[in-house]
């Protein structure tokens, strides 16, 4: 059973003192935090402040009784889950079924005998423990299908998905958003010289530090195999070529440490940005910064190029002049 402290809090709300002073102290000595609230009010005031795993509630009290306080929980609260018995008298008993409909997990009749109460809050805190491990693994399922296994940023489906939200926001944007394309330099070298290891280690070392510096709301994945894409969201190509060159001299100024090796490598970047109301396709935005990858790559590489979506651009030179390439730092690698 799961032993987090959270388990034990248990809020008890009840209008009568005596039934208040009993619970408290039943709990109190057998591990449980317990907190205190004399109507159904104070009770949901307090669900609103904090989490609390277990909630015992009578159901009869004035002003909101114990089923209404459930119903308010149950299309309230849903974040995590609260375990709630409610205390029913005998004239209720008859209608529990109703409480049970209003979101109760479980009742236990006054006068209650202490080891049933004991015993169905170790129920209640199994099903939590359930609750919590499928949530667990909901959340791993969810990270396994979006992210790189390798490198932890987002794998190609969800960096996509990402990408067209991002361009389909543009048009009712004041800022253009700007796409980055980075491919690691002479990547095969590395894994030809030094192996896959080392050539797995490079990757998760210039995808963290790519992390680093990107801003939390700039969304990074994994486009191929060294090869990854950033989405820089109401960033001009300007602010992000400053990110761009900050990445650039990151990677190369620290070689990677692998194995007993310094391994030196180098980033090339390709930008394009699109401006606030555009309202093509982000296929085509990422051609242009795949242009303008190319470029850097053709020009002698460890460097940053900015493309654009210029139209006149497309015809005539596909290459130099759909990229709109200006070359943004020259000083070549080898
Ligand atoms: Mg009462």
């Amino acid at each position: 059973m799961d032993q987090r402290k959270d388990n034990f809090d248990v809020l008890v709300v009840d209008d009568d003192a005596v039934t208040r002073a009993q619970l408290r102290f039943l709990l109190l000595r057998n591990g449980y935090d317990v907190t205190i609230a004399s109507s159904g009010e104070e009770g949901w005031d307090m669900l609103q402040q904090r989490h609390f795993p277990i909630v015992i509630t009578d159901w009869s009290m004035p002003g909101m009784n114990g089923p209404d306080l459930c119903r308010l929980v149950r299309e309230n609260l849903d974040d995590e889950y609260l375990y709630m018995i409610l205390l029913t008298g005998m004239t209720e008993k008859q209608q529990v079924a109703k409480g049970l409909e209003a979101g109760a997990d479980d009742y236990i009749t006054k006068p209650f005998d202490s080891g049933e109460l004991l015993a169905r809050l170790r129920v209640g805190r199994r099903i939590l423990s359930l609750q919590r491990s499928m949530r667990e693994t909901q959340l791993e399922l969810h990270e396994m299908a979006h992210q790189d296994g390798l490198t932890k940023v987002m794998n190609r489906r969800a960096i996509d998905g990402h990408l067209s939200d991002a361009i389909a926001r543009l048009a009712r944007a004041t800022h253009p958003s700007t796409v980055a394309l980075l491919d690691i330099d002479f990547f095969k070298r590395v894994n030809d010289t030094y192996g896959h290891q080392a050539g797995d280690a490079v990757l998760q070392e210039v995808a963290a530090r790519i992390r680093d510096i990107l801003r939390k709301t700039d969304k990074i994945g994994r486009y191929g195999g060294e090869e990854f894409i950033a989405i820089l969201e109401s960033a001009d190509v300007d602010d992000a070529a400053e990110v761009a060159e900050r990445i650039r001299m990151a990677v190369q100024e620290l070689p990677i440490e692998h194995g007993g090796h310094e391994i030196s490598v180098t980033i090339s970047i390709g930008l394009c940005e699109a401006p606030a109301g555009y309202s093509g396709s982000s296929a085509l935005v990422v051609e242009r910064a795949d242009a303008a990858l190319y470029e850097a790559k053709r020009g002698g590489r460890n460097q940053v190029v900015l493309g654009s979506l210029e139209p006149e651009s497309h015809a005539d030179e596909p290459l130099l002049k759909a990229a709109g390439a200006e070359r943004l730092t020259a000083d070549l690698a080898r």
